[in-house]
């Protein structure tokens, strides 16, 4: 039986990156030799990583002045390097709590100096995107998530910031048109749409680097990264190169314009079929819903169990809301098509009909 994945990550990937990547453990470049043999200084991997580099600045369309690392460690480890890298001893830096992975941030930012909360979601279980907040201008940032993967919850504008913005894209990174270069720093760990676990995408301007007066650890400096080409100590190869795969395919799709029109109307369809439907609910603030983590529960309590016995024998996979919230997560990644959303649809449509 076919599949349609629709787990948070890590997440679905397009069908030609995998034969692709499967084809280059075998056999890289034809060269008789696994992917996963090669030395990273080789010129055959050396080329893959300028090329993911060169697609990262290509898609994103980014200005004269930003540095595209992979590093290793995930989105968890940027929550420390940022403050590390950015915030000067003695100073402050902003954030707003829209979820877990916000509160990550702001849990390693309070251990480096003054992170002070300017907005918060919490009084509604992170249910909306705080609005009419004000940024304080001695602030050395603004640290937001741009897409809430567990609360199915996102920022559909770049909040207004007098001081450099930093964003955690982990999960809506590449699934639309925005303006990269608003923003000083960029973090994904890469698990949803961009590749595999393993590499982790951090895209900066150098001028904000060498301020803090802090000393800050070889492997955590950026300015290391930034030295070794992403190469200080030995790359996540395979991760890269999967990484590099999947955004020749999105440029291939037409790039974040293409990409994102069919993920406009997958959300739309799987929203209206979630709003048609007496025994479903949405969770999330309709005008702060999120095109990438669907988030929904049963209206009754008694049909969870059901419909999620239902889909998974139809072939519905990672459906399960976050251990910490319960309910249905339906992940509606870049790779996964629009069929598989049409077909969760029918399947929600059908268990209505017997269960109503
Ligand atoms: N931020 C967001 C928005 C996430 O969704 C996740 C993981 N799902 C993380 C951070 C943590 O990422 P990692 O597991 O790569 O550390």
């Amino acid at each position: 039986m076919n599949k349609h994945n629709f787990g948070a990550g890590p997440g679905i990937l397009p069908q030609p990156v995998f034969q692709q990547a499967a084809a280059a453990v075998k056999d890289f470049n034809g060269k008789g030799l696994s992917l996963l043999e090669i030395s990273h200084r080789s010129a055959d991997f050396e080329a893959v990583m300028d090329e993911a580099r060169d697609l990262v600045k290509r898609i994103f369309k980014l200005n004269e002045g930003y540095q595209v690392l992979f590093l290793q460690g995930g989105a968890s480890m940027q929550f420390c390097m940022v403050p590390f890298n950015l915030l000067p001893v003695g100073g402050k830096a902003a954030y707003i709590n829209t979820g877990a992975w916000s509160k990550g941030a702001i849990k390693e930012a309070k251990m480096m100096g003054n992170a002070e909360v300017i907005a918060s979601s919490e009084d509604k279980n992170f249910n909306y995107i705080p609005k009419g907040f004000s940024v304080p201008k001695d602030a050395a940032y603004l640290h937001y998530t741009t897409n809430n993967t567990i609360f199915g919850t996102e920022f559909h504008e770049i909040p207004q910031s007098p001081v450099p913005l930093v964003a955690d894209m982990s999960s809506d990174i590449f699934s639309r048109e925005i303006d990269a270069n608003q923003f000083s720093l960029i973090y994904a760990g890469a698990q949803k749409n961009l590749g595999p676990a393993g590499a982790t995408l951090v895209i900066l301007r150098e001028d904000l680097l060498g301020k803090t007066e802090r000393q800050i650890p070889t492997m955590l400096d950026y300015q290391t990264h930034i030295k070794g080409g992403s190469m200080f100590n030995t790359p996540p190869v395979f991760a890269i190169y999967v990484c590099m795969l999947t955004l020749r395919w999105i440029e291939e799709q037409g790039g974040l314009s293409a990409v994102e029109g069919v993920n406009k109307a997958k959300a739309a369809r799987l929203y209206q079929a979630i709003d048609d439907n007496p025994l479903f609910e949405g969770t999330a603030a309709r005008e702060d819903r999120s095109r990438m983590n669907v988030t929904f529960v049963a209206t009754n309590p008694d049909h969870e169990k059901r419909f999620d016995a239902f889909a998974a024998e139809r072939g519905i996979v990672g459906l399960k809301g976050h251990r910490s919230v319960g309910g249905f997560r339906a992940s509606i990644y870049n790779a996964l098509p629009l069929s598989s959303v049409d077909y969760l649809c029918q399947l929600m449509e059908e268990f209505a009909t017997v269960h109503a």
